[in-house]
């Protein structure tokens, strides 16, 4: 019996829109409490029939109390059967790949979130993977990569970071299936209120927690969700990433836990502000002189447009890029320019974020170096495109 039964009749069939706002319902076992109480114990007293009288026995092996009410609303939010969280997006999406066996072949997007490349360069070949980089966006080299050799998973992240180049989801999940490899979708950006990727083929969905699902710039965190339905190779790769979550310990917080889930409740409205505002002011700067491009699938210009509309619905989440017209370090200067748009990295908050990836990201990068990543908020949108025109205007003034 889950806490809410005792208090609420809740089902799961409410919509996901229900299940967030209430928390599927859950309340504090003995009070009552909304919401329920946190929990810090690290470990639990065994009665004296030696039994656990709560199931629950160390913090590592099955998180505490308030653990289950988050993974079974994000699992609830993508229509998945169950979801692990993580302290990290990082934690969450390695997991997948060191749990794979030795010696497997991995096919992964040549554009997606930096940090996965990187531990990806660094750590795979050293973990017996094979590492093959293809852009996710060419359906062709997809299938060319993927039936080349035996491939354990592969990987998509679409809309990518960061230049949000769309990937036809459940095209790739095809092509994945067809030749018996696992599919991975990071949904950080769409979030399951853009894009459900079990709707698309996927067989695990990661999420960096951190973004737009705690929405408040104060949580670090990440989940992992399985699909609905039950195969072989989904069902022995879910054991593994229990196995691997309990036995090195890359669990959340239960202090986080709790502010992750408050965050949570308010995805919703969140997104659907976010997603408008971004919308609202791609239009307005692909018309803008001083802006060589927007990149934003929501954008009917946009080369992942088609694609985009098809597999996400009720927005296109809330990142876009600004290519800025002239040389490549004015885009740094309208970062340095903004007042209101805030020059930090991260994503998916409630304040507006700017960021020079190619800069963050240092010679490596693959990063467009013209571009400046905007993560949009909830701030009013007038006065996010008066903050960004007087950027770029003032970047421009000092070319001439
Ligand atoms: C931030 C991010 C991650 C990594 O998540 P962390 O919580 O920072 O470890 C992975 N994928 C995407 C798309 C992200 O934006």
């Amino acid at each position: 019996m889950t806490n809410s039964e005792k208090f609420t009749p809740w089902t799961t069939r409410y919509r996901p829109e229900t299940r967030a706002a209430q928390g599927d319902g859950w309340r504090g076992p003995d009070t009552g409490a909304v919401p329920p109480p946190v929990s810090l114990a690290a470990t639990y007293a065994r009665d004296a029939e030696y039994r656990l009288p709560g199931g629950l026995a160390y913090l590592r092996d099955q998180g505490g109390p308030g653990y289950e009410q988050v993974e079974n609303v994000v699992a609830g939010l993508e229509g998945g059967a169950g979801a692990l969280v993580f302290s990290s997006g990082m934690a969450a999406a390695t997991a997948v790949f060191q749990v794979l066996p030795g010696g497997s072949r991995v096919v992964v997007p040549r554009t997606m979130y930096f940090g996965l490349t990187k531990w990806l360069t660094e750590f795979g070949p050293q973990r017996g993977l094979e590492v093959v980089h293809v852009p996710m966006d060419d359906l062709d080299a997809v299938a060319a990569a993927v039936s080349a050799a035996p491939t354990a998973l592969v990987w998509a992240e679409s809309p990518a970071n960061p230049t949000w180049t769309v990937t036809d989801v459940a095209a790739v999940g095809e092509i994945a299936h067809r030749a018996g490899a696992l599919f991975g979708v990071d949904n950080t950006v769409p979030t399951p209120v853009h894009s459900r990727p079990f709707e698309l083929g996927a067989d695990v969905v990661m999420h960096s927690g951190t973004k737009y699902l705690n929405g408040h710039t104060d949580v670090v965190a990440g989940f992992l969700v399985l699909a609905p339905e039950r195969t072989e190779a989904r069902a022995t790769l879910w054991e593994r990433l229990q196995l691997h979550r309990r036995l090195t310990g890359p669990l959340l917080g239960p202090l986080e836990t709790y502010l992750l889930m408050r965050g949570i409740r308010t995805l919703f409205p969140r997104m659907r502000q976010i997603s408008a505002t971004a919308q609202a002011l791609a239009e307005h700067f692909a018309a803008h002189p001083l802006v060589s491009r927007v990149a934003y699938p929501g954008l009917p210009t946009d080369p992942g447009h088609t694609v985009a509309a098809r597999q996400m619905t009720g927005g296109f989440s809330g990142m876009l890029s600004l290519h800025v017209a002239g040389d490549w370090q004015r885009s740094l200067r309208v970062a340095q320019h903004c007042r209101l748009f805030i020059r930090a990295t991260s994503l998916g908050g409630v304040e507006s974020l700017i960021e020079h990836r190619y800069t963050f990201e240092g010679p490596d990068s693959t990063a467009p170096k013209d571009m400046v990543r905007l993560s949009i908020g909830l701030e009013n949108p007038a006065d996010l495109v008066a903050d960004l025109e007087e950027a770029l205007e003032r970047a421009a003034k000092e070319d001439r």
